[in-house]
C-alpha cells in the first residue's frame, strides 16, 4: 500500500467510523430504527402492506405523546392504509405538509444481491427496497417530528401545524393515498404549501454539484395511433396499407422535434447549472435561456436526452400492434404514442400537433386516459429563502438549483389541487449512479443523517416566523 492510498484509506475509515452506528446521537438512532422498520415491512403493489408501515409509524408517534386524533390511519381497502399526523403550533400561520409515499417498486430476491426486504448497512450505505424512493424520507420526518415535539417542552412551539402524510401507491396500484385523501379527507392535508420527494443533492465523481429543488413536473399523457382497413388476401395486395401508413406516420413523429418553451423553473436550472458545468456545455446552457433561444446551443444541448427533455415536450413511440394473420392484408394497425408535456402546454394542443405530424387523415389519434396537468409552483421567497440558507449553512458554496422533472411525482395531485409543492430532501446521491425502483438500492449513510438535518433546520425555519424575520433582517 503506498502512503497515498494509506492515507486515503484511513480518511475513508475515520468517515465511515464517525457513522457506524454506535456513535449516532439519540436523534439519529431514532431515525436510523424506524427506517429499518419502514425497509422491512413490505409495501409493493402485489403482496405488501402500506397499512402495516402506516400503523407502526402511529404507534410510534402516540407513543411520543402525540394524542389519538392527531394520528391518523385512513385508507380505501385494508393493505392501503395512508397515515397523516398532525404536531399542533400556534396557528398563527397556515400548516405545512410532509409528504412521502410508503409504497416502494416491486423487487425480487433473486434479482438482488441480497434480501431486498432486509435493511442491511455496508461499506458506507443503507441497502433495502425503498431505501432512497422514498423511505428515507418517510422515516426522517417521523424522527423530526417527535424531535420538534419533544423540543416543545424546552419552549419551542412552531408557529404553524407541521402535517406529515405517508400515503400508498404512488409507484402503482389503484389507491394513490394523496388523490384519495385530496377526495376524502382535504382538511387533513390542507397546507400552505409542501415538501415532497423529487428533489435531492447531486454529487458527480464525489463533488457536490448542486441541492435540487422540483417546483415542476412534465405531464404524462399517452395516445393511441390507429388505422383500419377493410384488408383481404396478402396473395393480391394493395397499396393502401394500415401498417404501412401507420409505419409512414411514425417516421414523420420521428424527424419532428417539438418547439423549445422554456419556463420560470428549467430558465432557472440552465442559468445555474451553467455556472458549475465549463466548456460547450456552460455556453449552449447560456445560450438558451437568451431570448430568442440561441440556435447553435440548442443543437448542441438537444444532444442529451436529459437537457432535451427539460426543453420541450417530447413525444415518443413505445408499443406497436398490427394484422391479425401472416396470410392476410392488415385490417388494423395501432401504436402507443407517450408523451411527456411542458407543464405550460396541454395534452389537447400536444394531440393537434400530434395529428399534422402524422400528415394522414386515414390515422385517429386519441388520448389513452385522461391527462393530470398540474402548475409549476412558484419560486417565492417564503419557501426559497429558508433553502438556500440551510443549504448555505450545511454545504457553504453549494448552490440550490430549481428543477422540473421529466417524470411524474405525487406532488402533481397537490398541485393540481391548489397547493404547491417543492420536492427537496438534503439527501446527496451520485447523479451517475440512481438505483431507485432498481438493483441493489441503497443510500449514502452520511446522506440520511446530513438529509435528517437539513429536513430538521429547514422545517424548523418554515415553522418560526421570527427565525424568518431574522434571515430577512440578516440580509
Ligand atoms: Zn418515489
Amino acid at each position: 500500500m503506498s502512503l497515498a492510498s494509506f492515507v486515503v484509506a484511513f480518511a475513508l475509515s475515520a468517515a465511515l467510523a464517525q457513522t457506524a452506528s454506535t456513535d449516532l446521537s439519540t436523534a439519529q438512532r431514532l431515525a436510523r430504527d424506524i427506517f429499518q422498520q419502514l425497509i422491512e415491512i413490505n409495501t409493493t403493489d402485489s403482496v405488501g402492506d402500506c397499512a402495516a408501515a402506516a400503523k407502526a409509524m402511529a404507534e410510534r408517534l402516540k407513543a411520543a405523546g402525540f394524542p389519538d386524533e392527531d394520528v391518523k390511519v385512513l385508507g380505501p381497502n385494508p393493505r392501503k392504509g395512508n397515515l397523516v399526523a398532525r404536531l399542533r403550533g400556534t396557528g398563527a400561520r397556515k400548516p405545512i405538509l410532509l409528504l412521502a409515499h410508503l409504497d416502494v417498486v416491486e423487487a425480487k430476491r433473486e434479482d438482488w444481491s441480497f434480501d431486498p426486504f432486509k435493511f442491511l448497512e455496508q461499506d458506507g450505505y443503507y441497502y433495502g427496497r425503498g431505501t432512497s424512493d422514498d423511505k428515507a424520507m418517510a422515516a426522517i420526518f417521523i424522527a423530526n417530528l417527535i424531535r420538534i415535539k419533544q423540543e416543545g417542552q424546552a419552549g419551542f412551539k412552531p408557529d404553524r401545524d407541521i402535517i406529515v402524510a405517508l400515503t400508498a401507491d404512488e409507484e402503482g396500484g389503484d389507491y394513490n393515498g394523496v388523490e384519495w385523501l385530496l377526495k376524502n379527507h382535504p382538511e387533513l392535508i390542507e397546507a400552505e404549501f409542501g415538501i415532497n420527494e423529487g428533489g435531492g443533492g447531486a454529487i458527480r465523481g464525489g463533488k457536490r454539484l448542486f441541492n435540487a429543488v422540483q417546483a415542476s413536473e412534465k405531464v404524462y399523457q399517452s395516445f393511441l395511433f390507429e388505422v383500419k382497413n377493410k384488408g383481404g388476401h396478402s396473395s393480391r395486395p394493395v397499396k393502401d396499407n394500415a401498417i404501412y401508413q401507420l409505419a409512414a406516420a411514425l417516421q414523420r413523429l420521428a424527424g419532428f422535434d417539438f418547439p423549445v418553451n422554456l419556463n420560470e423553473v428549467t430558465r432557472a436550472y440552465f442559468e445555474r447549472v451553467s455556472k458549475l458545468e465549463s466548456g460547450e456545455t456552460a455556453a449552449a446552457m447560456k445560450g438558451v435561456i437568451q431570448n430568442p433561444p440561441d440556435a447553435r446551443s440548442l443543437a448542441y444541448l438537444e444532444n442529451s436526452p436529459a437537457y432535451n427533455a427539460t426543453m420541450r415536450t417530447t413525444c415518443v413511440a413505445t408499443m406497436l400492434e398490427a394484422g391479425h394473420a401472416e396470410n392476410a392484408l392488415p385490417q388494423t394497425a395501432r401504436a402507443t404514442v407517450n408523451c411527456r408535456i411542458l407543464p405550460t402546454e396541454t395534452a389537447e394542443a400536444t394531440r393537434e400537433t400530434l395529428t399534422k405530424v402524422a400528415g394522414d387523415s386515414r390515422i385517429t389519434i386519441t388520448p389513452i386516459r385522461q391527462p393530470k396537468p398540474s402548475p409549476p409552483s412558484p419560486l417565492t421567497a417564503e419557501v426559497m429563502k429558508p433553502i438556500e440558507a440551510v443549504t448555505q449553512q450545511m454545504w457553504p458554496g453549494v448552490p440550490v438549483v430549481p428543477v422540473m422533472s421529466t417524470g411524474a411525482t405525487d406532488s402533481l395531485y397537490l398541485r393540481k389541487a391548489g397547493i404547491p409543492v417543492y420536492g427537496t430532501s438534503g439527501i446527496f446521491s451520485d447523479i451517475d449512479d440512481g438505483r431507485a425502483h432498481g438493483k441493489d438500492e441503497r443510500i449514502g449513510v452520511k446522506a440520511f443523517y446530513e438529509g435528517q438535518e437539513y429536513l430538521y433546520r429547514l422545517v424548523k425555519a418554515f415553522a418560526s416566523a421570527n427565525s424568518n424575520q431574522r434571515q430577512a433582517a440578516d440580509k
